[in-house]
């Protein structure tokens, strides 16, 4: 019988512990699963989120893995105390949910949406917008959510560019890699989706030089991390107009604090962290998958590099 403890906030045990035993049944495996811990020596794997329970990893001793709900991992991967095998969240739901905010909010843009939804003095202009074949989008990030995303743009007939660290060859995608490959992936991009992780070598990827690089009048999309973007720079080329808008789902601060300028700005809109949330019920399907894999074995799915801090 393994021991699993839930630290992942207690408030969300209720909407975990169903869609855990559930899994844990499917795949055979006898587990005890509680958000309780009488004994840390005894716990053989940790389901982790950050702002749960645990601070220090080290009384684990017995623990083969821990297994973060989250698909970012950066108020973990640092922690000195961690020496256990750290595994990030990749959900299906959650990449789902992810595409949708995407496709929705460059539609958004593309479209002018905002012309006919808020048009106060009945303006009849009748200025097409270009079809997507026109509108050259760059995704910074081709991991797993950067590629889900290229993939649903490229359906609706975007020109995707990707950006990562390693080189890639996607079928239908133009692919950079590397501080020479940025430049020609923001090169006259319409818009720009932000798919990085937070490390120390994507912060402030979006500066006061790369910005410049995008076409006039692009859109951003961030549904990364706060700290991939100089704030005042992104305000700065915005009030030029430089850029058409920007649409932000996660900050350096969480929740925005009131008085940010990003709330009362009349091109940026923001979204509360909600682009892409894991789901209970897929997750844990993917938790339990990774303890089946321990326990027989074989490698542990989506694994963190520490060094590389993704
Ligand atoms: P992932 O699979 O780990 O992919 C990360 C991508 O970023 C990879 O393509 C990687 O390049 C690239 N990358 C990392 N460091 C880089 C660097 N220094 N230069 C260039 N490219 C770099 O991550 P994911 O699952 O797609 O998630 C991406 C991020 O989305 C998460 O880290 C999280 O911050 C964010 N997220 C947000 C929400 C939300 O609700 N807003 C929800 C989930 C996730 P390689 O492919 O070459 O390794």
């Amino acid at each position: 019988m393994l021991t699993l403890y839930f630290a992942a906030g207690r408030a969300r045990w209720p909407a975990y512990e169903a869609p855990l035993r559930k899994a844990l049944a499917e795949a055979g495996i006898a587990a005890e699963v509680s958000p309780d811990c009488a004994d840390p020596a005894a716990v053989d794997y940790i389901i982790f989120a950050p702002g749960g329970e645990i601070e220090d990893f080290s009384p684990f001793t017995r623990c083969k893995a821990v297994l973060n709900l989250w698909a970012g991992v950066e108020k973990i991967v640092g922690n000195p105390t961690l020496t256990q095998p750290l595994c990030r969240m990749v959900d299906p739901a959650l990449t789902a949910g992810m595409v949708e905010w995407v496709l929705g909010h460059t539609l958004r843009h593309h479209l002018g949406m905002d012309r006919h939804i808020i048009n106060p003095t009945h303006e009849w202009d009748p200025t097409s917008p270009p079809i997507a074949t026109e509108r050259p989008v760059t995704i910074l990030g081709l991991g797993a959510l950067g590629q889900a995303c290229a993939g649903a743009l490229q359906t609706l007939g975007f020109p995707v560019t990707g950006w990562g660290r390693t080189p890639k060859e996607i079928a239908g995608l133009r692919c950079y890699h590397g501080a020479s490959g940025l430049k020609t992936a923001l090169t006259q991009a319409q818009i720009v989706v932000l798919l990085l992780p937070n490390t120390p070598e994507t912060q402030n990827i979006l500066n006061v030089e790369s910005l410049d690089w995008l076409a006039d009048g692009a859109f951003v999309l961030n549904p990364g991390r706060g700290h991939l973007i100089d704030d005042d720079a992104l305000l700065a080329a915005l009030d030029a107009g430089k850029l058409g808008h920007a649409t932000l789902d996660v900050f350096r601060t969480e929740p925005l604090p009131q008085d940010h300028r990003f709330w009362a700005h009349p091109r940026v809109t923001v979204t509360p962290h909600i682009a892409a949330e894991t789901r209970p019920v897929s997750a844990s399907r993917v938790v339990v998958e990774n303890i089946r894999r321990a326990q027989a074995g074989e490698p542990l799915l989506h694994l963190v590099d520490r060094l590389r801090g993704y």
